[in-house]
C-alpha cells in the first residue's frame, strides 16, 4: 500500500513535471510565435502608407525605443518613410498652462477632421522629464478628438530631454505625413526652450494668449512674441470679453514695434473661444492665407530646407557634447581642471583647450 502511494506521487511528480515541461515548451512557442509575428520594418512601411494606426504608433514607439535593435530598425522606417513626407501644413502652438491649449486644439482638430482632413497632435513636453507626471501629456485632455478616427494623439516621449523630445517629434512628423496626416499640430508649454524647439520644425506658429492677465504673469517671453504668427486671445467670452477686445487693440499696436518678418507675413491678432467654438474657423482661414502667401513666394520651402539644416547642426552638436562629456577620461579631468582653476592654476580657458586636445 505504501509502495502503491509512493509510487502514486512519484507519478504525480512525473506529471508536475512534464506538466510544467509542457508550459514552458509552449510558452517558448509562444514567444517565438509573438517575434515571428513582429512585423518586419518593411511591413510597417506598408502598413503605415496605407494609414494604419496601429503601425503608425508601433513605428513611433521604435522611435521613442533605447533599444538599439528598435533604433535601427526605426531608422530604416524613417528613410523610407520619407518620400511620402512634407505634404503637411505643420502648426505650433504655444501657451501657458490654463491658456485653454487642449480645449484648443480640440475645437480646431474637430473643425478641421469634419472638413475631411486628417489631424496629428504631437506634444513637446519636457517638463515629463521633471516632474515625472507631464503638464502635457496626460490621457483626459481632448476626449473627444481621441475618439476621432481622422485625429491621432500622442503624448510626449517621457523621460526626455528637449533635445531627445525635439528629435523624436521631427521623426513622427515624417511617420505621420507618410500615413497621410495633412495637419500636424505641434503642442508646447510656453514657459521655456520648447517653442524655439517648436517653432523650428513648423510651418506657422499659434501662440495663445489670456486678456488681461499682464505678460509677466503669463510667463511668455518676448521671444515668443516675436515668432508668433498669429496670437489667439482665448477666453474671449462672458465678461472677459471687453477685457480681450483691448488686448487686441494692444497686442496690434506692440507687434507693429517688432521688425518686419522674413516671411513678409503681417502677425494677426484673433480673439476666440475655444470652449463655445468662436473665432476657430477664422484662425484657420488665417493659417491657410499664410500658406498660400509663403508658396507663393517661395519662403515656405526654403524655411524646411533651413529647418533640416538647422537640425543637422543641432544634431551634431549635441551628440558631439555628449560623447565628450560621457568619456570617463574627461569625466575625471574636468574635475581636477574645476580644483585648478578655483587654486587660479590654471584659466577656465587654458583649461578648456587642454581638456578638448584630450578627446582628439
Ligand atoms: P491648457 O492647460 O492650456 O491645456 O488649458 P485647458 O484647455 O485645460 O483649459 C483650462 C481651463 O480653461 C479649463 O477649465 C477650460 O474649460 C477653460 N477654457 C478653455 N478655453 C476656454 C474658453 O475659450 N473660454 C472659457 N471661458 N474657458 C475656457
Amino acid at each position: 500500500m505504501a509502495k502503491a502511494s509512493k509510487h502514486k506521487s512519484a507519478l504525480k511528480e512525473q506529471d508536475g513535471v512534464s506538466q510544467q515541461e509542457t508550459t514552458n515548451t509552449s510558452s517558448i512557442k509562444a514567444i517565438k510565435q509573438k517575434r515571428k509575428s513582429q512585423p518586419t520594418a518593411n511591413d510597417l512601411v506598408a502598413e503605415i502608407l496605407k494609414g494604419n494606426i496601429t503601425a503608425l504608433s508601433r513605428a513611433i514607439t521604435l522611435i521613442e525605443s533605447k533599444n538599439t535593435s528598435h533604433l535601427e530598425k526605426a531608422n530604416t522606417i524613417i528613410k523610407a518613410c520619407l518620400p511620402h513626407a512634407n505634404q503637411s501644413i505643420r502648426i505650433g502652438i504655444t501657451g501657458v498652462p490654463g491658456v485653454g491649449k487642449s480645449t484648443f486644439i480640440e475645437a480646431f482638430g474637430k473643425h478641421l477632421t469634419a472638413q475631411n482632413k486628417k489631424v496629428a497632435v504631437l506634444a513637446i513636453d519636457p517638463s515629463s522629464s521633471l516632474t515625472k507626471g507631464s503638464i502635457l501629456g496626460d490621457k483626459t485632455r481632448m476626449e473627444d478628438l481621441v475618439k476621432d478616427k481622422n485625429a491621432f494623439i500622442r503624448p510626449s516621449p517621457s523621460g526626455e530631454s528637449l533635445g531627445g523630445v525635439a528629435r523624436k517629434t521631427r521623426e513622427t512628423i515624417i511617420l505621420c505625413e507618410a500615413a497621410g496626416f495633412d495637419t500636424i499640430i505641434i503642442e508646447t508649454v510656453g514657459v521655456g526652450q520648447s517653442e524655439t524647439a517648436v517653432h523650428s520644425m513648423v510651418d506657422f506658429f499659434l501662440l495663445l494668449k489670456l486678456a488681461g492677465a499682464g505678460d509677466e504673469l503669463q510667463g511668455i517671453k518676448r521671444g515668443i512674441i516675436e515668432m508668433a504668427d498669429a496670437i489667439a486671445i482665448n477666453k474671449a467670452d462672458g465678461d472677459n470679453l471687453k477685457k480681450a477686445k483691448l488686448a487686441k487693440v494692444e497686442f496690434n499696436r506692440a507687434l507693429h514695434l517688432y521688425p518686419k518678418k522674413e516671411s513678409s507675413w503681417n502677425p494677426k491678432v484673433i480673439l476666440c473661444s475655444a470652449l463655445h467654438n468662436d473665432g476657430i474657423d477664422d484662425i484657420w482661414k488665417i493659417i491657410e492665407e499664410y500658406i498660400v502667401l509663403t508658396s507663393e513666394s517661395g519662403y515656405l520651402n526654403q524655411k524646411r530646407k533651413d529647418q533640416n539644416a538647422f537640425w543637422l547642426i543641432q544634431t551634431i552638436e549635441e551628440q558631439l557634447k555628449g560623447a565628450f562629456f560621457n568619456d570617463s577620461k574627461i569625466k575625471e579631468e574636468l574635475q581636477k581642471q574645476i580644483q585648478l582653476i578655483e587654486a587660479d592654476k590654471t584659466t577656465p580657458f587654458a583649461a578648456a583647450d587642454y581638456l578638448l586636445s584630450l578627446n582628439k
